[in-house]
């Protein structure tokens, strides 16, 4: 396949006319938390919702298209993304307001943060736990994004999306298929824009909420490391973080990457990581979580991207399959 310009230059007149930027070989480690890994072939940042469409429909389907939030829970491998990668611009997705006396409506690039405040604004109480999570909107539907005991699938009415073509869909909150960090919309969806619904609180309420949750996070989560948050899902009946300690794993490094001493299911890069560094450990804990406890940790983070080649890494190192 071609990679690179060379992809950007093979697509010619059907790219002429975008008014997003088309970045080739855009260095993935820029724009991701863990600030590892390799090359996208090309980055596209659509100006809105109809140059996205019009993107879509133009690149032909066998081009590889992976859509990116803000990278807070992505790993991506030293050997880079073919194709495209899509990054939503905060100027054409990230506008977010209240639309009714407990309803918001916000743009996917929108971060959290800034959805946890326009409810304050407005009275509406139910946000607050998004003040505490560093990604934006679309990796949070897309994730389940949750924290202090509320998830994304509580908050949602509905999500608009542009499928591979470029055709607009609405999904319900049932259409989302929601579970625990995980959303069973087809995986090929961008979603462009969501309502949310809480309910009405008294603005002393929900700031003491927001203080809560952020004095929380900086007392027990690294969050000023090169982290992608929680590397595993809990599993049923325990949290990963105890199998991780229990395991031996708490500080364990592999090259630049170490499971944080601050919280053991956080990965940090402590400076010199690579993609492989950070998939190694990663595996590594699994293996030695299943040898101690029996149970096989799943991750929560994504992965994408090709391994460098010859630095393939194997689930549970291939040894415990
Ligand atoms: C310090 C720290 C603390 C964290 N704490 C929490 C926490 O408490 N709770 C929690 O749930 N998470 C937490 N996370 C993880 C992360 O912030 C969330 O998963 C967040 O929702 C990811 O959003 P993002 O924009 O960074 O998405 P990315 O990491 O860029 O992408 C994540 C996934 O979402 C998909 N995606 C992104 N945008 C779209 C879109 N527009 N349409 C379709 N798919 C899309 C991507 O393809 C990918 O599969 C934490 C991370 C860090 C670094």
């Amino acid at each position: 396949m071609m990679r690179g310009q060379a992809l950007i230059d093979k697509l010619g007149d059907r790219l002429a006319g975008l008014r997003g930027r088309i970045t080739p070989n855009a260095e993935m480690d820029k724009i991701t938390w863990f600030r590892a890994g390799g090359l996208a072939d090309a980055l596209f940042q659509p100006a809105d919702e109809d140059d996205l469409a019009a993107f879509l429909s133009a690149v032909p389907e066998e081009i590889p298209l992976t859509i990116v939030g803000v990278g807070s829970n992505l790993l991506v491998r030293d050997g880079g993304v073919a194709g495209f990668v899509i990054r939503l611009s905060a100027k054409g997705f990230g506008e977010a307001e209240a639309i009714g006396p407990t309803t918001i409506k916000a743009g996917a690039a929108t971060p959290d943060k800034r959805l946890a405040s326009v409810a304050y604004e407005a009275g509406i109480g139910g946000f607050h736990f998004y003040h505490g999570i560093p990604g934006a909107i679309g990796g949070a539907l897309r994730m389940n994004a949750g924290a202090n005991g509320v998830e994304t699938r509580e908050r949602v009415v509905e999500v608009r999306a542009l499928d591979r073509k470029g055709n607009a869909h609405t999904l319900s909150n049932v259409d989302m298929g929601y579970a625990y960090r995980h959303s069973a919309a087809p995986s090929g969806l961008i979603f462009t824009s969501a309502v949310f619904e809480g309910s009405l609180e008294d603005k002393a309420t929900i700031k003491a909420a927001m203080d809560a949750v952020q004095h929380h996070r900086e007392t027990v989560q690294p969050i000023r490391e090169k982290t992608g948050g929680s590397t595993f899902k809990n599993p049923e009946g325990t949290s990963a973080w105890k199998e991780i300690d229990k395991a031996g794993c708490r500080g364990l490094m592999i090259g630049g990457a170490q499971m944080s001493p601050m919280h053991c299911n956080f990965m940090i890069n402590t400076g010199t990581a690579t993609g492989y560094d950070l998939e190694y450990l990663g595996e590594t804990v699994r293996t030695r979580v299943l040898e101690k406890s029996g149970i096989r940790l799943q991750w929560e983070i994504k992965r994408i991207g090709e391994f460098r080649p010859g630095h393939a890494v194997q689930e549970f190192l291939g040894q415990l399959l």
